[in-house]
This record gives structure tokens, C-alpha cells and sequence, in this order.
């Protein structure tokens, strides 16, 4: 059936805590995305600008939608990391990227990252797009309970993104539309300030979509606001009134017509790079560190560069060190290129992991992530000699 988008709004907001804003949408029936950039120097702002300006050009080919949008993230992405390349200062400057696309009575998705899409139907909220983050992955292979996902402190960390490599995994998927859905597209901005709850209660709240979204960014910010805070929202109908859909979007030349400054926005003044953290490397080099995926590696170090601060620590683990000793270690157990390390030891043990019964050893000093208590007393036990055959 053929649908319309009877209502749409767009907004976004700096927050409370940051100094620029690095988002960017576009509110450009039937396209739809948010960006949310990375990178000190407002590098995250050009990179979150170039993703959504490349949708609203319309660069790509004919085809079916979840190509073209796949096929345009990929454009962003080359554009992103060809000017990274080319200018020290945006040296790892990357963004995210949700974009929406309302086709016929389909709507389809293109999504890299930890931005987020819902839909709101018949009172009940749906998040349709997966976060690609490590805290999703954490969750995913069983290491962090779901429930402590969304107040994690490293739930910032992506593990894709446009810009940081040459090219990049986009995940598409299509829906039907229904008349009276609602979709939402949002930076993290405003999912890590409020519950899905809360979301779905102002979401459905009546009123214009204008006023939806104010309530939103205004929740988000008397939350804290600590992160930029961009939505953009829009209504199905049936056929008949307001924009009219058509599946011919991307390519056509209505799109970039529609396109005012408003609707691409991006960026206040100031530098974030100037109050952002980094992360700090310690000087233990342990060895059998597991490695992660160069692609996960490159973005993490790219989260790195561009300020996230990595406060690891909350996690411990249990490692061996380059005597062979077993180690505990405060932190993430991930290397990093350039010798990036998301941990730092702690306390060396004058136990050999060698003399761990080796049907327990990887239990042991296999870098699970334990609490603090709990690393501490699987510590004492092996130095009392309770885990060592003797
Ligand atoms: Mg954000």
C-alpha cells in the first residue's frame, strides 16, 4: 500500500556538557538520517556533515533502495577517510551513520554504528537497528548482562564507523510501513540519557512531531545532556495528502533541491579536542593479550584519538605476564595498535599460570572479565595454593 509522510521533524541540540556540536541529520522526505561524528578539531563534525550531505546528493545508482543506501555510505566513507588521509588534523575522524528511507510502503534502513533507530506502533517502541559497539558485543558474547548495557561507561566505543578504513560494513534491512507509525532516528545523545521507557511516553504523547521532538531533546538534557542530542522523527499516513513517496529518491535531483542549510546542520564553534581525554597506555606488556579484528582495532584506537575517554575501570582480569607470572590486570584485555593498551597491571603474583592444572588455566587466566572483588579473591585462592595442584 502506498503510504505518506503525513508529519517530520528534525533537531538537534549541543547538550549540556559539550563545548560543539559533531551531529548532523537530515530531514528530507522520504530520506531521513543522523549522523554522529568523532574527532578532535571538529574533524567529527566535517565527518557527520560529509555522511549526510553525500545521502542528500543522491550519488548513487539506480537499483533497489538497500543497495543505494549501502552504496552511499560507502561514498561517505571513501570521502571521509580520503580527507583523513590527506590532513593531519582529521587523522581518524569518523561518524556514524542511520539513514531511513521511505519507499512505496517500505522503509528502509542503511545503518553503521551506535546511532539508532525506533518505530513507535500502536504504542509499542521498537528499536529496529542493532548498536555496533563493544558493549553490544560484550552483551552479545556473554561477557556484560544486557541490564548494565546502557549505563556502561564505554558504550561510546563504536566498532564500525564511516571514515576510520578504507571501507566499511553497512547493515541494511527493509520494514513495512504501517499507517500511524512513527519512526525515530537518534544519536546516542538522547539514547544513553533516557530510558526506552521514557522514550516511548514521549514519543506518543499527543501533539506534532515538533513538539515531540522538543520533548525529547529537552529530557535528554535535563537528564544531563552530556552528549550532543539529535533527533529526527517522521509519521506514515495513508496515501493521499502531504509528500507523496516514491521509491525514485536518491538519484533524483528533488532531494538536493529540498536541501537547505537548516536541514543539514552540524556543529557549534568551539574545539572539543581541548577538554577531550585519552586514554592512558601502561607499561605492562603482557604477553598472549588477545588481539582484536584489525577493523574493531582501528575504530577503538579511532574512539581513542578523538577523545573517548576509556575508563575501563570497572573490569578486571587475570593475565600472565612476560615471567609467566599471573597478573591481575584493571581494565579491557585488548591491544591496540601503536602499543595502545585499554589495561594496566595491577599486581604480579608470585604464582606461575604454568602451574595451573591446565584444564583450568584459560578459566583462570583466561582474561575473563571478573569484578573487582572477584578477580581479588580468585587471586588470594591461587596464592594460597587453593586453585594449584600441588
Ligand atoms: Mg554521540
Amino acid at each position: 500500500m502506498a503510504l505518506t509522510i503525513v508529519d517530520q521533524a528534525g533537531l538537534t541540540d549541543v547538550g549540556r556538557q559539550r563545548s560543539s556540536n559533531e551531529d548532523s541529520f537530515l530531514e528530507s522526505a522520504p530520506v531521513f538520517a543522523v549522523a554522529d561524528g568523532m574527532g578532535g578539531a571538529r574533524a567529527g563534525e566535517v565527518a557527520s556533515r560529509i555522511a549526510v550531505e553525500t545521502l542528500a546528493d543522491g550519488d548513487a545508482e539506480d537499483g533497489e533502495a538497500e543497495a543505494q543506501l549501502a552504496e552511499t555510505a560507502q561514498a561517505a566513507n571513501r570521502r571521509i577517510y580520503e580527507l583523513a588521509q590527506k590532513d593531519d588534523s582529521r587523522a581518524g575522524m569518523g561518524t556514524t551513520f542511520t539513514a531511513v528511507l521511505v519507499d512505496g510502503g517500505d522503509v528502509v534502513t542503511g545503518h553503521v554504528g551506535d546511532s539508532r533507530l525506533y518505530r513507535l506502533r500502536d504504542e509499542a517502541l521498537e528499536r529496529l537497528t542493532r548498536d555496533h559497539s563493544l558493549v553490544e558485543e560484550l552483551v552479545r558474547r556473554g561477557e556484560l548482562d544486557p541490564k548494565d548495557a546502557e549505563s556502561h561507561p564505554q558504550r561510546s566505543i563504536i566498532t564500525r564507523a564511516l571514515g576510520p578504513e578504507p571501507e566499511v560494513e553497512v547493515e541494511t534491512f527493509t520494514c513495512p510501513g504501517r499507517a500511524g507509525d512513527v519512526y525515530l532516528v537518534c544519536s546516542d545523545g538522547l539514547t544513553s540519557m533516557i530510558s526506552e521507557e521514557r522514550l516511548r511516553d514521549l514519543l506518543g504523547a499527543d501533539g506534532s512531531l515538533d513538539e515531540a521532538a522538543q520533548r525529547l531533546v529537552e529530557a535528554a538534557n535535563e537528564a544531563g545532556g552530556k552528549d550532543n542530542i539529535t533527533v529526527v522523527l517522521f509519521r506514515l499516513g495513508d496515501g493521499g495528502g502531504a509528500t507523496a513517496v516514491s521509491g525514485d529518491t536518491l538519484s533524483g535531483q528533488e532531494t538536493r533541491a529540498d536541501l537547505s542549510a537548516s536541514e543539514v546542520r552540524a556543529a557549534a564553534e568551539a574545539d572539543r579536542g581541548a577538554t577531550s581525554h585519552t586514554a592512558a597506555a601502561s607499561s605492562s606488556s603482557a604477553r598472549g593479550r588477545r588481539r582484536i579484528g584489525a577493523a574493531l582495532a582501528a575504530l577503538v584506537l579511532a574512539a581513542l584519538l578523538v577523545g573517548f575517554y576509556f575508563g575501563s575501570r570497572e573490569f578486571y582480569f587475570l593475565g600472565t605476564n612476560d615471567q609467566g607470572l599471573v597478573s591481575l590486570y584493571r581494565g579491557l584485555p585488548y591491544d591496540l595498535p601503536l602499543g595502545v593498551e585499554l589495561y594496566e597491571q595491577q599486581y604480579v603474583s608470585g604464582v606461575p599460570a604454568a602451574s595451573i592444572e591446565p584444564g583450568r588455566r584459560e578459566e583462570i587466566v583466561g582474561h575473563q572479565l571478573r569484578e573487582e572483588g572477584d578477580a581479588l579473591d580468585l587471586m588470594r585462592d591461587l596464592e594460597e595454593g587453593r586453585l594449584v595442584p600441588s
